[in-house]
């Protein structure tokens, strides 16, 4: 399947840098900027605020399903919106929403959902996506595959410089494991090591490695 507009797509782990790189890249080339994490954040604010226990499936997929995501695009990148209300960065990054986030974006009919509102994206122009199936299911075809990693150590201690060290190990562990759409290096993407480069180097590599015309 041809795509009308190009993607560049950005997976990886969590802590490997990939959101700011992606806002760079997006940034350079007048791409509109789509982070589908936080769609799934999205989903997990409404789950929680429907006092739903996250690790309880059945819920979880009811509670999604009455409840309308939106992404529209503000200023050159995707906000998330549920029933109406924009959320902040506040509430998409919350204690609780950090989380429970991963628990919900495990359950299949969730996935299903948003991949289809992020395939819908790609009609509007020219994209960076990131997440962590954007290469390997939402945009296989794309020719502009990027995976963004970076040591165990530097990842570690972003992480407690974030404050969160074991919420986002946990997050990694069931990104990784789960059967729907697990976190892949997506076949023929160029693997960029945010270890031990600056965000401007690391841009730089992801712009020389795509072949753009
Ligand atoms: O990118 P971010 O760390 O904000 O993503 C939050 C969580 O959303 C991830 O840990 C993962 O569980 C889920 N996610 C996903 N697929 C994506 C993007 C995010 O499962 N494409």
């Amino acid at each position: 399947m041809s795509l009308p507009n190009p993607v560049i797509t950005i997976d990886g782990p969590a802590a490997s840098g990939k959101s700011s790189i992606a806002r760079l890249v997006a940034q350079r080339l007048g791409y509109t900027y789509v982070n589908t994490g936080n769609m799934y954040r999205a989903v997990t604010w409404a789950v929680l605020q429907a006092g739903v226990d996250p690790h309880d499936a059945d819920a979880v997929r009811t509670a999604a399903a009455a409840n309308v995501v939106e992404s529209p695009v503000v200023d050159g990148r995707t906000q998330v919106c549920v029933g109406g209300h924009a959320l902040s960065d506040v509430e998409l990054n919350s204690d609780p929403v950090n989380r429970a986030v991963s628990l919900v974006a495990r359950v299949p009919e969730v996935r299903e959902r948003l991949v289809a509102d992020q395939r819908a994206l790609g009609a509007i122009g020219p994209l960076v996506m990131e997440g962590r199936d954007i290469g390997s299911v939402v945009f296989p075809g794309s020719p502009h595959k990027i995976y963004v990693d970076a040591s165990e150590e530097v990842r570690a201690s972003r992480r407690s410089a974030q404050g969160h060290a074991d919420q986002v190990a946990e997050r990694d562990r069931i990104d990784k494991q789960r059967k729907a759409s697990p976190l892949v290096i997506p076949e023929g993407a160029t693997v960029i090591d945010n270890s031990h480069i600056t965000l401007d180097q690391a841009v730089d590599q992801v712009i020389a490695a795509l072949k753009l015309a």
